[in-house]
């Protein structure tokens, strides 16, 4: 464009503050019209990469246009920065909105993954993943809960045989292939499936399935050891009002092996997504009894946890430094009453929704 950002635009407050730039929202002189302004401030130094990964997701964001995945207006190369003009997301990121309500009724969640599964399959079927999934990059366009995949940072173009070396995406999202040294980091689309299925589990319950800090005293494990075992739980009785279709998809999509990995169409075929019937015990009310009734030296207020758990492990490390693996103690089931993923079985066993402990049909 021939005149400047400022020119165009008036920047107004800041909306959210990433690793790499900051969002302003602001308004178009000639419309009156609302965006959200992405600035990379060029501040010498390491610019050189910075910039390299704008350019990348400049172009995905150019190449790809879906109504839920966030639309670019216009970018402009100035000497203190670059402006990336993005459609506005008025009512922020979902995240914020789980912290709020603590957690989504399954029809709730279901209008949000419906969408979600659509954007990913759109990205997907043009060989691109996001690989940064997460509630922060998930934004709310409107109270009815249509939302908006942000932040191509990190997203990628990939061929078939698509090998990386980049350490990528946010610990508690990613995917157990990522982790594993000798794997050469292998990013497919699967990763994404995997992000989407930690998010859902977050969705409903307000609390994330892998977590270095809140699972201590039940399990020995770290985050990488819970993610490459695949290592998760429905605890009660945070997941009793949630149904077996619900747990079903979740095993699903958190599949340590990648083969066996629900892809995107399998998600959006999925009887859970599909699901024309309402769960009669689907409820955002149903937590707060349960959580009242919680003994809470032994388990954090939900509320407590999702802000700990996302805030605090996800929001700092993007880039996700492999420690050497601590001896791997031996667990021992604790017989606390918990609804268990099974998700390592076979396609044709009996899946983790079926095989639970504790909770009335
Ligand atoms: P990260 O370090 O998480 O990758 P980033 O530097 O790439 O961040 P984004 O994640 O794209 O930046 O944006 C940071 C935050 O700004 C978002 O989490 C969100 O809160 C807000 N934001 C971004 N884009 C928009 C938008 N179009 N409308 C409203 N808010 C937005």
């Amino acid at each position: 464009t021939s005149s400047g950002f400022r020119q165009q635009y008036m920047i107004h407050e800041q909306l959210g503050k990433g690793h790499f730039a900051s969002v302003h929202l602001c308004v178009e002189r000639s419309s009156g019209s609302r965006f959200a302004v992405k600035i990379f401030e060029k501040r010498g130094g390491n610019d050189r990469s910075r910039t390299e990964g704008l350019q990348q997701e400049i172009a995905v964001l150019m190449s790809v246009s879906h109504p839920s995945l966030l639309c670019l207006k216009d970018t402009f190369d100035e000497e203190d920065g670059v402006y990336v003009v993005l459609e506005l997301a008025p009512e922020g990121e979902l995240f914020n909105w789980i912290v709020m309500k603590q957690k989504l009724s399954e029809s709730e969640a279901r209008k949000v993954f419906i969408q979600l599964f659509q954007a990913v399959k759109f990205l997907h079927e043009r060989n691109i993943v996001h690989r940064d999934i997460k509630p922060e990059n998930i934004l709310l366009t409107d109270k009815d809960l249509s939302i908006k995949l942000a932040d191509f940072g990190l997203a990628k173009i990939i061929g078939e045989e698509s090998f990386t070396t980049t350490l990528c995406g946010t610990p508690s999202y990613v995917a157990p292939e990522i982790l594993e040294p000798g794997n050469h980091r292998r990013y497919t689309r699967a990763v994404d499936v995997w992000s989407l299925g930690v998010v859902l589990y977050i969705c409903l319950c307000g609390f994330p399935p892998f977590s270095d800090e809140l699972w201590s005293d039940e399990n020995p494990y770290t985050l990488s050891q819970q993610i490459k075992m695949g290592r998760f739980d429905y605890p009660s009785p945070y997941w009793d009002p949630v149904g077996d279709a619900a747990l079903d998809l979740i095993d699903k999509m958190l599949t340590v092996n990648v083969d066996e990995r629900a892809t995107i169409d399998e998600c959006l075929e999925h009887p859970w997504t599909t699901l024309a019937e309402i769960n009669p015990k689907d409820s955002t009310d149903g937590l707060t009894g349960a959580i009242a009734s919680l003994d809470f030296s032994k388990r954090k207020p939900h509320r407590e946890r999702t802000l700990l758990a996302t805030m605090n492990e996800v929001r700092v490390s993007r880039v996700i430094d492999i420690a050497p693996q601590s001896q791997v103690k031996v667990y021992e089931k604790n017989g606390s009453q918990s609804r268990k993923h099974n998700a390592t079985k076979s396609k044709t066993g009996t899946n983790g929704a079926a095989n639970r402990e504790g909770t009335p049909g």
